[in-house]
């Protein structure tokens, strides 16, 4: 079977090699301005989330452990970033990947806005109901009923793509895919517990994360 060195002197294969490759630092950079985007977009909501009651809770141990790994698995690319410590895992960054990688990081930085910007007052970071919850129905939540755990998702494809690291990479998404593998039923149920059957004909006309499919 010949080989592209077959066919092209070392030297040019080389050269080849090195316009395919990106320095490593281009993905390091994007992740680090997308983390900052995503902590931006949360910030004044998680403020604000703190003012409004807690009327009815169903944060239990499930909960506490989903939440450490979501946030765990947030870190881990910054600590790719500032320290060797995942190195032995490193691959060579390529154009196509990481631009494909970019877009999903900016829709799903846009989707993780307009789903906390429609929410309002009623988003809370676990399972918990506010006093004065209003059922959401408008905005992007006319198209799916989890468009926050949607924009996670896209994220996560995004850092998959983006950063050049076989264990850093994917790991987001293995935290965001256990977080609604685990979490989109107890919540589904809460929700509907509370509204009945206006959450019942809300189910009815939409599906949870991908608009027509499921
Ligand atoms: N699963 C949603 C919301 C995540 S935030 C999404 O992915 O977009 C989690 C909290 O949002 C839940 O505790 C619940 O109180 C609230 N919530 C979820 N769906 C809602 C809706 N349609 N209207 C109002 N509140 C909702």
């Amino acid at each position: 079977m010949p080989t592209l060195t077959d066919w092209f002197p070392v030297a040019l294969t080389g050269t080849v090699m090195d316009l395919s490759t990106m320095n490593p630092w281009c993905a390091k950079g994007v992740i680090l301005l997308a983390s900052l985007v995503m902590v931006v977009i949360r910030a004044p909501h998680g403020h604000r989330s703190r003012t409004v009651p807690v009327a009815r809770s169903r944060k239990g141990s499930l909960e506490l452990v989903l939440l450490t790994i979501a946030w765990a698995a947030f870190f881990l690319p910054l600590i790719w970033i500032a320290a060797p410590l995942f190195e032995f895992a490193d691959y060579p960054l390529h154009p196509i990947p990481f631009l494909a990688g970019c877009l999903c990081l900016v829709l799903g930085l846009w989707l993780f806005h307009r789903s906390h910007a429609d929410l309002g007052t009623n988003w809370s970071i676990t399972l918990e109901v506010r006093d004065k919850h209003q059922l959401i129905t408008h905005g992007v939540y006319r198209w799916v009923r989890h468009p926050m755990y949607a924009a996670l998702l896209i994220y996560s494809a995004g850092q998959a793509l983006v950063v050049p690291n076989w264990l850093v990479g994917p790991s987001y998404g293995v935290a965001i895919v256990l977080l609604i593998v685990l979490r989109l039923q107890p919540e589904e149920r809460m929700m509907r517990d509370e509204f009945g059957k206006d959450y019942e004909a809300y189910t009815a006309r939409t599906k949870r994360l991908i608009p027509g499919v499921w």
